[in-house]
């Protein structure tokens, strides 16, 4: 059968990054490829007690359907969260519960994007979200971005010169895949040129509490006097992705339009799941485990830093995050990653290429990294087998 695919799946192809993370389940193969966080820091105990409770104290309602817009008590808690933390001003009528982040990501394509409506985006950015958007029917403008976010004249110059530009997308926080962070200067002027020009700002921050030194910085949505910012998070990398339980949050009217969104996806999340992550809440103190995650990483950021300092040819340079999962690293520009990466699966080792996390135009010398899931011992030996990869390939 010849099947007549919607116009939108021409737009959807990246089979070469679904390929790598499933050559990467391999157990033979060390992989750095995945954003895949620490298992042997998920707190299981605590979960097999939080879901006993739920399950005798409201088992029926646990069980059954539940709102679209999610788990009251749960969404109160992450809008107490973002105010005390991020400088917001929500209640939980600002926040819909989505199936992860991911799926705000997708619901924001549906509830913002028509076909021809310019996503402006920093270069490079998270792949799975130029995935999510391009089902729309976008197109993307690439904002020159360096160690501090979005360079403030290029995103400037972007806006006035895209086609129907809707929405600005970031990850002012270690970002994937780069790791950088945007400064407070820069997340002030995002917030000034999204007002000026009416855009959307979609602040996406997974990895924000996972913050190793430094201070932390404030929000982009606390400079954001008219609206224009929604806040996405999730509870994947500070409990576990298998909830997958994340957040939108923003003003009330367009959170309403985000729950018809979802209506009409999946009708709400997993009722369960929501209250077990809301039980653990009340019974554990999540700061606590997220301070234990934050060690554990700290460790294998340094370690995986000191062995690219020691390892790498003195021409490749790689970004040094302050916290978060991922490095980025640029090789020089006669090397393609891809090549690389060829030799080091003939090694076992696996990394996702750079090229993918561009929409428009790759920059094939760069590759992303991810420590968080790997010890120590591994990190180092992974590092040699990429160095030797990188040297074969100079
Ligand atoms: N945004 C970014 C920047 C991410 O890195 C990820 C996960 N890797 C997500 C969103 C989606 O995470 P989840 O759906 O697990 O919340």
């Amino acid at each position: 059968m010849k099947y007549q695919y919607a116009k939108r799946m021409a737009n959807l192809n990246c089979p070469e990054v679904g390929e790598l993370l499933k050559i990467a389940e391999n157990p033979r193969i060390l992989s750095f490829a995945g954003g895949v966080p620490a298992p042997e820091l998920f707190p299981v105990r605590e979960f097999i007690e939080a879901s006993r409770c739920v399950l005798e104290e409201s088992g029926e309602a646990a069980l059954q359907y539940s709102s679209t817009e999610g788990y009251e008590p749960l969404r109160s808690w992450i809008a107490s969260r973002l105010n005390s933390r991020q400088g917001a001003a929500f209640d939980a009528d600002n926040i819909l519960i989505t199936s992860g982040s991911q799926q705000a990501l997708d619901l924001t394509g549906k509830v913002f994007l028509d076909e021809g409506d310019t996503v402006l985006c920093e270069s490079p950015t998270y792949l799975a979200a130029i995935s999510a958007f391009k089902a729309y029917g976008c197109k993307f403008q690439e904002i020159s971005t360096d160690d501090d976010g979005m360079l403030p004249e290029a995103l400037e110059a972007g806006i006035r010169s895209a086609e129907c530009p809707k929405v600005i997308y970031t990850i002012p926080e270690f970002q994937n895949p780069t790791g950088n962070t945007w400064s407070a200067d820069r997340r002030e002027n995002l917030a000034r040129l999204a007002a000026k020009y009416k855009l959307v700002v979609l602040e996406d921050n997974p990895y924000g509490e996972l913050r190793f030194e430094g201070t932390p910085l404030p929000s982009v949505k606390s400079f954001d006097q008219a609206g224009c910012v929604f806040m996405l998070g999730t509870f994947s990398k500070i409990l576990a992705p298998g909830y997958r339980i994340g957040w939108v949050a923003g003003e009330k009217e367009t959170i309403k339009k985000y729950v018809m969104a979802k209506q009409g996806a999946d009708l709400q999340c997993n009722t369960l799941a929501q209250r077990e992550v809301c039980k653990y809440l009340e019974l554990y103190d999540i700061d606590q485990h997220i301070q234990e995650i934050r060690k554990v990483y700290k460790k294998r950021r340094d370690t995986i830093v000191q062995a690219m300092e020691t390892e790498f040819p003195k021409e490749v340079a790689f970004t040094r995050p302050q916290g978060g999962l991922f490095t980025w690293v640029e090789l020089p520009e006669s090397v393609n990653a891809r090549d690389v990466l060829a030799k080091c699966l003939e090694k076992n080792v696996a990394f996702v290429p750079g090229g993918s996390f561009y929409p428009n135009i790759p920059r094939e010398n760069t590759l992303r990294i991810n420590y968080s899931n790997l010890p120590e011992d591994k990190l180092v030996w992974g590092i040699k087998r990429i160095a030797e990869a990188i040297q074969e390939s100079l």
